[in-house]
């Protein structure tokens, strides 16, 4: 039988109504595990470790570097990790494992359901079981098992507030199908990570701002804290920002004079950011601006972040950033920019 490493850190999945009604808060994973679905333990030996149980909207860079450092120190003993989550920003975390677990070797698969293992009609348990039993394969992947599917975590996006289908992989096909049989997709399984190994760490001074037609971009004395070091735009399509109103491009000249470095995304999520495409993305370009290409705008944002507290120098982040470290963006560059 397999060793398995189940690592609980909190969500819906163990949450427990604190009275008749909502919200919900952390139960105790354990003895529901054991009620609820004492069958796991047929997939495997399973140690179950929990070394915080919370919202996942309170989860950041520091329990991601325990996650990271706890399943270094133990993935030897182990043929695979489970990770149950909260949905909300699960795929933070996946992503920020898959840029620190760089020799990974061996499954990393996160899950977690849209409804706490103890009701009647919940997605925990079999989220939980087919997660399991992808940890036990050869898969080395930070994935997300949910639903009837295996995605690449830093690919992934939660798209659904209720569906069971919670996550989407818009730029990258699933790694594996769950259904009467588990079929690995191996032709989509990672085979090439970037060689650096990077101190684990996240610099947060980032500024996020969405283009909205009519809006105003910023507050102009924004720029003024000196500790900003990035500057992501989400523009509208492939990366265009308005151009009637200037405040958009001297706010990114502006920027890339004081080292910020500029990066545009877009608020769809299929496709590729391409600022040579439309007058209106080339003007951002002029500008200073790089594009957050196919990667999704949580890749994009642990990727800076993590880059950010790796690397002093404006120049050495952004050329990190335009290449892959796991597999978060696609590499062959058809596009203007
Ligand atoms: N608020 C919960 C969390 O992310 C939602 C969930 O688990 O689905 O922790």
């Amino acid at each position: 039988m397999k060793n398995l490493l189940l690592i609980h850190t909190g969500g819906t999945f163990g949450m427990r109504a604190s009275g008749e009604q909502p919200p919900l808060v952390p139960g105790n994973l354990e003895n529901d595990i054991e009620q609820y679905s004492p069958i796991i333990n047929k997939i495997a030996n399973i140690d179950i470790q929990i070394p915080f149980n919370l919202d996942s909207s309170d989860i950041g860079p520091d329990e991601w570097i325990l996650l990271s450092k706890m399943i270094s120190e133990k993935i030897d003993s182990f043929d695979g990790v489970v990770i149950i989550h909260g949905t909300d920003t699960l795929v933070f975390t996946a992503t920020a494992l898959s840029y620190l677990l760089t020799d990974l070797r061996k499954p990393v698969i996160l899950t977690g359901s849209q409804r706490p293992i103890f009701e009647v009609r919940s997605d925990a348990r079999n989220n939980l079981i087919s997660a399991l039993e992808l940890a036990s394969m050869e898969i080395p992947e930070v994935g997300i098992c949910f639903g009837n599917r295996l995605l690449r975590g830093n690919r992934s996006r939660k798209k659904s507030i209720e569906s069971f289908q919670s996550f989407e992989s818009p730029n990258y096909p699933p790694l594996a199908s769950v259904g009467m049989n588990i079929d690995i997709h191996y032709n989509n399984i990672l085979r090439r990570r970037g060689s650096v190994r990077f101190v684990p760490g996240f610099d947060s001074k980032i500024v996020c701002l969405n283009a909205v037609p009519g809006l105003e971009p910023i507050d102009k004395n924004l720029l003024t804290d000196d500790s900003i070091r990035a500057l992501v735009i989400r523009g509208f399509g492939a990366g265009n920002l308005p151009l009637k109103n200037t405040d958009w491009i001297s706010l990114i000249e502006q920027a890339t004079r004081k080292n910020i470095l500029v990066v545009i995304g877009s608020y769809s999520s299929h496709g590729r950011v391409d600022l040579g495409l439309y007058a209106n993305g080339r003007a951002a370009l002029d500008a200073g601006a790089i594009s957050m290409m196919d990667m999704t705008l949580e890749a994009a944002l642990v990727k800076l972040m993590l880059l950010q507290a790796n690397f002093e120098d404006v120049d050495e982040v952004k050329k990190m950033f335009l290449q892959p470290v796991a597999g978060e963006m696609t590499v062959e560059a058809e596009s203007h920019a």
